[in-house]
């Protein structure tokens, strides 16, 4: 199912401003506050889709990459968790919107949302290089990950306090009237749990660091700057948190040979003037290997072969972007006698001499038609 566009779900344009997105996604939020709407699903969702919505609208880097690639910006092959939001994760968003009052988190709520608070360990970052060709094919990375996890032994108390609900609830006037919010539990931290016994490697949250392999699978048509997430690979939380995600940030290396332009790439060949003028065959590097192409005899400087298919696949998967090569003749710098004799009895010659046919295109003509 095609998901729906962020800007139609908090029904404001795409070029809205922040505060235009704020203000409409603070509408919505009121609307369908599941206190609002007891036991009403298609609110709930609406509750959930807007949240999920104003998460990337309201992040300047997210919002860039979503304008750009879409929803396919945060999902790509096996193993990215797209933009599953809990209720905890939309409830730790009302600081920002609503102020102070909403900020604790509201879950178990009214029952039924989303359970007991869950403490998330912190997400790891990590870069990863990868070649044109890597980039063209998709590629799994075998990556070592320093990330924390439980040490084996630790063992819990359940606190006391908030009976390992991590919070503690009160009653507070807010702009949805008299309600009951939830802050998380001083004596914990929110954990729901203290230590009982921990082994000696562990730190005082009973985590130990240990170097894991993570394999990465990485979906052709990244680009640089992108941010891949790989859910629960970052560091565990204690007990019976949940871990956080380790966010792969993709980088490009250059290439010898080949310049990258969205999902097109470019390839600069030189030729003899002699090859120009015979024609002849070149082999040239493309992202899946070399191949032979035909150069035909009187060539111009400045022709543009275009191999369909060549480039990088779309990340959104609509096809594959061309390789262009550029062709540029090779004008000889010194000449000897017998050459230079040979050039002399040329310069008025008829065939020496431009005559430029309709199907030579200009310069700005052929930029035109690599854009259409
Ligand atoms: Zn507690």
């Amino acid at each position: 199912m095609a998901k729906e566009d962020y800007y139609d779900i908090l029904g404001v344009s795409k070029g809205a401003s922040d505060s235009e997105i704020k203000k409409a996604y603070r509408k919505m939020a009121l609307k369908y506050h599941p206190d609002k709407n007891p036991d009403d699903k298609s609110a709930e969702e609406k509750f959930k889709k807007a949240a999920q919505a104003y998460e990337v609208l309201s992040n300047p880097e997210k919002k860039q990459r979503y304008d750009q690639f879409g929803h396919a910006a945060f999902e790509g092959g096996g193993g990215f968790g797209g933009g599953g939001m809990n209720m905890d994760d939309i409830f730790s968003q009302f600081g920002d919107i609503f102020g102070g009052a909403f900020s604790g988190g509201f879950s178990g709520f009214g029952g039924g949302f989303g359970g007991q608070r869950r403490v998330k360990g912190s997400n790891l970052r990590i870069r990863v290089k990868l070649t044109l060709e890597e980039i063209a094919n998709g590629v799994e990375k075998k990556i070592k990950v320093k990330r924390k996890i439980q040490a084996p032994g630790t063992t819990y108390n359940t606190c006391s306090t908030c009976n390992g609900s991590g919070q503690v609830t009160k009653i507070q006037n807010t702009i949805l009237g008299r309600m009951q919010t939830a802050a998380p539990c001083s004596t914990c931290g929110g954990a729901g749990q203290s230590i009982d016994k921990k082994p000696a490697e562990a730190d005082a949250q009973g985590l130990k660091v240990s170097e894991e392999t993570v394999s990465i699978k990485i979906p052709a048509g990244v680009v640089d700057g992108m941010q891949l997430k790989v859910t629960g690979k970052g560091n565990d939380a204690p007990g019976n948190g949940i871990a956080g995600d380790l966010l792969v940030a993709i980088e490009e290396k250059d290439h010898d040979k080949l310049q990258r332009e969205g999902d097109n790439l470019h390839y600069d060949l030189y030729v003899s003037i002699s090859d120009a003028v015979l024609g002849t065959s070149k082999e040239i590097d493309t992202v899946t290997g070399k191949v032979r192409i035909k150069i035909e005899p009187g060539v111009q400087s400045g022709k543009i072969l275009r191999l369909r298919g060549k480039g990088i696949p779309s990340i959104n998967g609509y096809g594959k972007g061309d390789l262009l090569v550029h062709v540029n003749v090779w004008t000889p710098k010194t000449l000897n006698k017998t050459q230079k004799e040979f050039f002399e009895s040329m310069r008025e010659d008829e065939n020496f001499v431009p005559s430029p046919e309709s199907s030579d295109k200009s310069f700005f003509e052929k930029v035109k038609d690599m854009f259409s």
